[in-house]
């Protein structure tokens, strides 16, 4: 759904995105992270096709962004960091605005901006000007207008930032409920708790490149590959045996626990445990070692750090 391709892009003597390739999957939400000054907020304009490249190409639902900006304007929301509102117009006029802006035919106009407005929990605002509106209330109504014209791609710089606890679980269920709907989405973000929540990827760049980008595994998945922590209440020899007889790769062990990975979903995890038990083992821990967003982002930025 989203394709970049050795993307280049410079500011007057600095490169801020050098060579980022990577392609995204339709209704995915990406986590896109890195330190202050990666390159996460160019790499946003440039697929939302604001701002132009050097050299390579991007691509949004199949269209070039260079070469058919205002096509792929058609299937882009984009929320920036900093963003305006026109202060004197009330949510509603700056909803018809928008939508009329982004080429929504006025029979249709009214009921879609009532949608957006009832999505975003800001219909009792309707009437109340832009510049009146609480911080998390004005992020509401620009996220409402990025949405307005049922975009397929979703591009959220910062989208949490100013919002209260409360605001920020509702935005990540409506970012959930916006992929049900079949949107991908990219969010920029340094909250990497709040992101684990409902990314099913993350784009990791540094120094304008990418140093990672990985498909987060579900546990459920029934393919994804998970790391064990088993431990047992008294020593019992021969553990490693039992535990390879069974198909899992053991990282560590000893007389009394072990660490290994295994693939399979739900199934062959209850399956094993149901296994361990029938041969004796007096099993008193069996843990999902689950990574964190944050183990492999720090890992990444680690691994690619500049040596002074
Ligand atoms: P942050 O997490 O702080 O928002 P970011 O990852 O979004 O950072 P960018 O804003 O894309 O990073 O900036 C990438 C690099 O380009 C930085 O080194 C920044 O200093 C530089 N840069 C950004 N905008 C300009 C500009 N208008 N002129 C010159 N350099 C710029």
């Amino acid at each position: 759904m989203i394709a970049a391709d050795q993307l280049t892009y410079d500011y007057p003597g600095k490169r801020a995105l050098d060579q980022v390739t990577f392609s995204l999957a339709p209704t995915s939400i990406t986590a896109l992270v890195g330190p202050n000054g990666a390159g996460k907020t160019t790499l946003l304009r440039c697929i939302a096709g604001l701002d132009e490249p050097y050299s390579g190409s991007i691509a949004v639902a199949g269209i070039d962004v260079l070469r058919r900006p205002r096509d792929a304007h058609r299937q882009i929301g984009y929320l920036p960091d900093h963003f305006g509102l026109y202060a004197e117009l009330t949510v509603r006029q700056c909803l018809l605005y928008a939508g009329r802006a982004r080429g929504l035919d006025s029979a249709a106009l009214d009921a879609r901006m009532r949608d957006v407005a009832a999505q975003l929990d800001i219909a009792d605002k309707l009437q109340d000007k832009a510049g009146s509106l609480s911080r998390g209330q004005r992020q509401r109504l620009a996220i409402a207008q990025a949405i307005i014209h049922r975009p397929r791609v979703l591009l959220l710089d910062e989208p949490a930032s100013g919002l209260d606890p409360e605001s920020r679980a509702a935005l990540s269920g409506l970012m959930r409920r916006l992929r049900d709907e079949g949107m991908t989405l990219i969010v920029s973000s340094h909250i990497l708790a709040e992101l684990e929540a409902y990314c099913t990827g993350m784009l990791v760049l540094q120094h304008g490149r990418v140093v990672e980008h990985r498909v987060l595994e579900h546990s459920s998945r029934a393919d994804a590959t998970r790391e064990i922590r088993l431990r047992l209440s008294r020593p019992v020899s021969g553990l490693r045996e039992l535990l390879t007889q069974r198909g899992v790769t053991i990282s560590s062990h000893d007389t009394q626990g072990a660490r290994f990975s295994m693939s399979g979903g739900d199934d062959a995890l209850s399956s094993l445990l149901q296994s361990l038990l029938a041969a004796g083992l007096p099993v008193c821990e069996f843990t999902l070692e689950e990574t964190s967003l944050q183990d492999v982002y720090l890992k990444a930025v680690e691994d690619h750090r500049v040596q002074p």
